[in-house]
């Protein structure tokens, strides 16, 4: 069982607003992923395997303890790709029957094409699906999957949910200064893939040397020693939300618009 809470926060969000954090991994990191820019400082447990990591009983414990009242949103994220908890679709019905809020999960996609997981993820108001590569180099290189998982798998994983899915399915990308020059590449995923909106993002939080657990929050009592992804300028990102959007026509949002922090 985890020595700490598997609910945490609220924290403030600039897409969602307050989101309240719930940590379907919680006792050590997991995802399917090993990201360059990833808060949590290292993976310790990269596995595609899904299964109950933590029990729904716990969670529904700590949440009932927990400032739910404070939330405009609960989010299931935590300490790695919440799509692995084989418990997130009971999960997220409890949560909804015990507040009443909205939820939210943040998922890098790798999941998608298997039909119990999207069947789980109907049950969410909202869900963002991370997409920070049109080509598998990239691919490679900045999400560093577990073998076996492609871009293009990704893809058809997120394209296979839209399909299924009427809740708010928006695609997150982390720009890096790898995608300047690739604005045409994910406006044509993006095209195939019709999200309801796209959000640029950037990598501002700092990331731990090693595994940190405060990494699940805001980011902002992470240990050091830490070191910070590098971003795209607010210039370049401009030009690439531009283009972005003359060739989709999608919704897009972007950090870099913000006036704090960048
Ligand atoms: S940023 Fe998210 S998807 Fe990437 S390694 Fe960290 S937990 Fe996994």
């Amino acid at each position: 069982m985890c020595a700490k809470s598997t609910v945490y926060g609220p924290v403030e969000s600039w897409r969602v607003g307050r989101s309240l954090g719930v940590d379907l991994l919680c006792d050590t990191s997991v995802c399917s992923f090993r990201c360059v820019y990833c808060q949590l400082g290292a993976i310790n447990l990269h596995t595609g395997e899904r299964r109950v990591y933590v029990k729904t009983g716990r969670v529904l414990a700590d949440l009932k303890a927990s400032r739910w009242r404070e939330a405009d949103v609960v989010t299931l994220s935590g300490s790695g790709e919440p799509t692995l908890a084989a418990n997130m679709g009971e999960v997220i019905r409890s949560v909804k029957a015990l507040t009443g809020k909205p939820t939210l999960v943040l998922t890098n996609a790798t999941t998608l094409n298997d039909a119990p997981v999207r069947h789980d993820l109907l049950a969410a108001d909202t869900v963002f699906c991370k997409l920070d590569a049109a080509d598998e180099r990239t691919f490679k290189i900045i999400s560093r999957p577990v073998p076996g998982i492609t871009l293009g798998g990704v893809v058809e994983g997120i394209k296979r949910f839209r399909a299924e899915y009427a809740g708010r399915l928006a695609v997150q990308v982390m720009l890096m200064p790898r995608h300047r020059g690739q604005a045409e590449a994910f406006a044509r995923l993006l095209a195939e893939i019709r999200p309801d909106e796209v959000q640029l993002n950037a990598p501002l939080r700092p990331v731990p040397r090693v595994w940190s657990p405060k990494g699940r929050g805001n980011g902002e009592s992470v240990p050091l020693p830490a070191r910070h992804a590098p971003a795209m300028s607010r210039a370049e990102a401009a030009r690439f939300e531009t283009s972005l959007h003359e060739l989709t026509g999608l919704k897009i949002v972007s950090v870099f618009r913000r006036a704090q922090p960048l």
